[in-house]
């Protein structure tokens, strides 16, 4: 089916962007890479008059690192471009490893991780790497700026904390805990192009004190597992307290059954997922 009409917008300027924004109000929307929105747009889910390509907005381009603030991804940035950063690669291993597991190359040409996010299914790869991270997301509107923590950006399926005329600008990612050692599982229906059964991110730092693990795909919202932190802070890793996180984590999430997997072994395999995960960050047990 071919996509319905539309007036093609192409602001120079954040400003720019944020007052077009402004002014066609529910009829606009940003258009990055496209490989959500015109999906929806040709399955005539959504029909926005105007689209605003927010990919000629020099600002939106920067891919940068500092030593003190950690990364900043432009909301332009794509997922290739992501994945061919040393720094992300070396330093940002569960960012890196999701981003490379959205789709294929070719898509991830196009594709942004902020339109990932933006997005927001449950399934976003990127999203429980933003979580471990502890990301936050800058935005900018008429009214002016704000920052939003990522814990709190995602607030139900398809629904985030953005509200109306608000643009993302850009995505930081402090620096993780010195040592800090991180990974994205994703378990999908093939090895090839598939959105996750259910995704695994996990990071573990000072020698197995600092754990964290959050979620895709197995709950209204990408999840981040706090509980799990609280058992590694009271000591080392050891066999015992990987079950215990595994044990909080499946008591957190609530998965669906859908074409992917049915709830039951969405469930069996984030607790594959977990240990697999924990253990090779940890070197303790394995499966
Ligand atoms: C064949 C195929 C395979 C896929 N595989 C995967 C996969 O394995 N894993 C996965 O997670 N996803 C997958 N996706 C989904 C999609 O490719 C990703 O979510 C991608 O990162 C979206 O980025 P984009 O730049 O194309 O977003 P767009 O389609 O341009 O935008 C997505 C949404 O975000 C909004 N938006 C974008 N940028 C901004 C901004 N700066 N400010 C405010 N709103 C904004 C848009 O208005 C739109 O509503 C797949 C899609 C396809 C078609």
């Amino acid at each position: 089916m071919p996509l319905p009409k539309f007036d093609y917008l192409e602001p120079k300027t954040v400003q720019e962007a944020a007052d077009l924004l402004a002014e066609h109000g529910e009829e606009a929307r940003i258009f990055a890479g496209g490989t959500d929105l015109l999906v929806l747009m040709r399955e005539r889910v959504i029909r926005p008059k105007y689209l605003i390509d927010i990919k000629g907005i020099e600002e939106l381009c920067e891919l940068s690192h500092d030593e003190e603030k950690g990364i900043k991804i432009g909301a332009a940035v794509t997922l290739n471009q992501l994945i061919e950063s040393d720094v992300v690669r070396e330093r940002f291993g569960a960012l890196w490893n999701a981003a490379n597991s959205i789709a294929d190359p070719t898509l991830r040409n196009r594709a942004t991780l902020v339109g990932n996010i933006c997005n927001a299914s449950p399934a976003a790869d990127s999203a429980p790497a933003l979580l471990i991270y502890d990301a936050e997301v800058e935005v900018a509107s008429k009214r002016g700026e704000r920052t939003i923590p990522v814990q709190e950006f995602f607030t139900g399926v398809k629904h985030t904390s953005l509200k109306r005329g608000e643009v993302v600008k850009a995505v930081r990612v402090p620096n993780p805990p010195r040592g800090a050692r991180g990974d994205y599982l994703k378990w999908g229906r093939t090895r090839g192009e598939d959105l996750a059964v259910v995704g695994v991110a996990a990071l573990a730092a000072n020698s197995g004190k600092i754990v964290r693990v959050a979620l895709s795909s197995v709950f209204k919202t990408p999840v981040r597992v706090f509980e799990v932190e609280k058992i590694f802070e009271k000591g080392g890793p050891t066999n015992e307290r990987i079950d215990e996180a595994v044990s909080a984590v499946l008591n957190r999430i609530s998965p669906i059954s859908d074409v992917r997997g049915g709830k039951e072994y969405r469930m069996h395999m984030t607790e594959v997922l977990t240990r697999r995960a924990l253990s090779k960050l940890l070197g303790v047990g394995g499966d």
